[in-house]
């Protein structure tokens, strides 16, 4: 973290999202599971969007999966993102069977650089004392 006040706007986590943004301040990737249809699902709700069931719990992701797709921004849309254009977005394909969007971080910004079904890894971006973000870095297969 830097000592300057962190630019852009930060989650408003849910109340049933919370639980996943208090994982995410201990670098642990946290998602929502159906005990009944035995899936994760994405994004933190208290019932399963899969199967409709209240049957539900936490579980810890192993934090792996590869890139579904990715967008390189040239442009930021949003000031407090000026200074790292250009910067990854992707959207990623966790081992556990659910879709998210983050950002690839530690490769260089360039098509030539990344690939759809590039393996990645959650690592941590600690933003502010309350909230850390989770990104993704590519590893070798
Ligand atoms: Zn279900």
């Amino acid at each position: 973290m830097s000592d300057q006040p962190y630019a852009r706007p930060l989650p408003d986590p849910s109340p049933e999202a919370k639980r996943f943004w208090e994982a995410a301040k201990r670098h642990e990737l946290w998602l929502s599971y159906c005990r009944s249809c035995d899936r994760a699902y994405w994004y933190p709700r208290d019932f399963c969007p899969l199967c409709g069931s209240r049957d539900v719990e936490w579980r810890r992701s192993e934090g792996k999966g590869h890139v579904y797709t990715f967008a390189i921004h040239y442009r930021a849309f949003h000031p407090g993102w000026n200074d790292d254009v250009p910067y990854v977005t992707a959207l990623i394909d966790l081992d556990e069977g659910v879709r998210i969007f983050s950002n690839l971080v530690e490769v260089e910004p360039d098509p030539k650089a990344i690939r759809c079904d590039m393996p990645v890894e959650v690592v941590f971006e600690d933003v502010t004392p309350e909230f850390s973000l989770p990104k993704f870095r590519p590893v070798q297969p």
